[in-house]
C-alpha cells in the first residue's frame, strides 16, 4: 500500500522526525490561500502515488511576487507518470544548504532490511545509484539487533561537518527504522533529507509503502488507503474477498488457490498464450465468489475465453458448479467458457453442470488446450 506525500509525512512527524509544515488543497484557490496566510511563499507539491514529480514540474517554489493561483491551477492540471493531479501539498519553504538521501527498505536480494544513506541526495539519486553507486551506501540491519549504530555513527561522523549533525541523523535513522518496523513498511524513503539555513536536518519528501500482507494485524492504517492506487477490478475484487491481478493477456482465468493459479498462468503461457489475469477465489465454498469472479473478468473487453480451474479440497465442486449456474443466470457470458472441475463432490458438481449442458474437464492439459484453441477461434 502506497502513501501520498502528505500521508508519510504525517507519519515521519508522529515518530519524531522533523517536517516542515504542510496543509493539503484540492482547488487553486485554497492552494493560493494557505501561501497567502504564510505571507507569500511557500512550496505547492503535486500528491501522486509515484515519484519523479519534480523532474515533471509537480514541484514549484512560491516566492514573495508569484502567482500561486497560476502555479497552482497548473499542477492541478497535470498527469505525472498516469497519475491525475487531484491534490497538493502546500508546505513552508525551508532555505536548503545541503540534500542527503536515507531510507529503510526490504532487499530482497540481499535477504534482509538495509539502510541507505548517501550525501548525494535529492533528484538525481537514480542517475547517482546507476553510475556511481559507491557514493550510496547499503547498512544491512539484523532483525535481532536491528541497526549498527556503530558503523552508522562512523558514517554520518565522515558525511556531516559537525558532531551535533551527525547525531540528529543517527537519531533520525534510529526513528526511521523504528517507523519502519512497527508499521511493516516495505520502505520508508526521506529524499531529499534536507540540511537547513539555520543547521538542522529536515525531511523535505518522504515516500512510505506498507506491506499489504501486514494490514490485517495494523487496522489502524486502514484510514491512510487510497482508491487512486486500485484499479475498479482490484477494489471489487477486494471487496468480494478475492486475490485479483491484471495481466494483460487474453485468457480469463478464475482459480481456487494462490499456487494453483500460478500453475495455470504457468501452463497457459507453455502453450503459447498469455492470462488476461490472475484471480484466486479463495479456498472456501461460496457460490458468490463465482459469480463476482465471472463479473470482473466480463469487464476486460480484451478476454477472448475464459478457463475456470478447480481443484477441490475444502472448496467443494459442487458449491463452484451452483456458482457457475448462477452466474449463467444473471450475467451475459460472452466468450467461450471451459471448466475443469476435480476433487472433493466432483462428480455432483459435474453433474450439476451436465443439467444445464456444460461440459467440465478433469485434466488440465485438456482444459488449457480447449480455452486455448477458443479464444483463437473467436479472435484468430
Ligand atoms: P520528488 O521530485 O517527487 O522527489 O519531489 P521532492 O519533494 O523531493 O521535491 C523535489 C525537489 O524540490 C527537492 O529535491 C528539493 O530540491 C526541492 N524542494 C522541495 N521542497 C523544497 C523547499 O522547501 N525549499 C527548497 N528550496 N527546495 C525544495
Ligand atoms: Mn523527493
Amino acid at each position: 500500500m502506497k502513501l501520498f506525500e502528505y500521508q508519510s509525512a504525517s507519519l515521519l512527524s508522529e515518530y519524531g522526525i522533523p517536517v516542515p509544515h504542510g496543509e493539503i488543497a484540492r482547488d487553486p484557490a485554497t492552494a493560493a490561500e494557505i501561501i497567502g496566510r504564510h505571507g507569500g511563499t511557500g512550496v505547492l507539491k503535486a500528491q501522486v502515488l509515484t515519484g519523479g514529480r519534480g523532474k515533471a514540474g509537480g514541484v514549484k517554489l512560491i516566492r514573495v511576487g508569484d502567482d500561486a493561483l497560476k502555479a497552482a491551477t497548473a499542477i492541478l492540471g497535470m498527469t505525472i507518470k498516469e497519475n491525475p493531479v487531484n491534490a497538493l501539498y502546500v508546505t513552508e519553504m525551508t532555505e536548503i544548504k545541503k540534500e542527503y538521501y536515507i531510507s529503510v527498505v526490504v532487499d530482497r536480494n540481499a535477504k534482509c532490511s538495509q539502510l541507505i544513506f548517501s550525501s548525494a541526495g535529492g533528484m538525481e539519486i537514480e542517475e547517482i545509484a546507476a553510475t556511481a553507486p559507491e557514493k550510496i551506501g547499503r547498512h544491512p540491519i539484523d532483525p535481532f539487533t536491528g541497526l549498527d549504530e556503530a558503523s552508522l555513527r562512523r558514517t554520518f561522523e565522515t558525511s556531516f561537518e559537525t558532531g551535533m549533525l551527525a547525531y540528529q541523523a543517527l537519531a533520525i535513522a534510529r526513528n526511521v527504522y523504528r517507523l519502519f518496523k512497527e508499521k511493516d513498511c516495505s520502505l520508508v524513503e526521506i529524499n531529499p533529507l534536507a540540511l537547513t539555513a539555520e543547521g538542522t536536518l529536515v525531511a523535505l519528501d518522504a515516500k512510505i509503502v506498507i506491506d499489504d500482507n501486514a494490514l490485517a494485524l495494523r487496522p489502524e492504517l486502514e484510514v491512510f488507503r487510497n482508491p487512486e492506487e486500485y484499479s475498479r477490478d482490484e477494489i471489487d475484487a477486494r471487496t468480494a474477498s478475492l486475490s485479483f491481478v491484471s495481466l494483460g493477456g487474453r485468457i480469463g482465468c478464475i482459480v481456487n488457490g494462490a499456487g494453483l493459479a500460478m500453475a495455470t498462468s504457468d501452463l497457459i503461457k507453455y502453450y503459447g498464450e498469455e492470462p488476461a489475469n490472475f484471480l484466486d477465489i479463495g479456498g472456501s465454498s461460496n457460490s458468490r465468489k463465482v459469480v463476482h469472479a465471472l463479473t470482473i473478468l466480463m469487464r476486460n473487453p480484451q478476454v477472448s475465453a475464459i478457463l475456470m480451474n478447480i481443484f477441490g479440497g475444502i472448496t467443494r465442486c459442487d458449491d463452484i458448479a451452483k456458482g457457475v449456474i448462477m452466474a449463467k443466470e444473471s450475467l451475459d457470458i460472452r466468450v467461450p467458457f471451459v471448466i475443469r472441475l476435480i476433487g472433493t463432490n466432483d462428480e455432483l458438481g459435474r453433474r450439476i453442470l451436465g443439467d444445464q449442458g456444460l461440459e467440465a474437464y478433469t485434466d488440465l492439459n485438456e482444459a488449457i488446450k480447449k480455452v486455448i484453441s477458443e479464444a483463437k477461434r473467436v479472435s484468430p
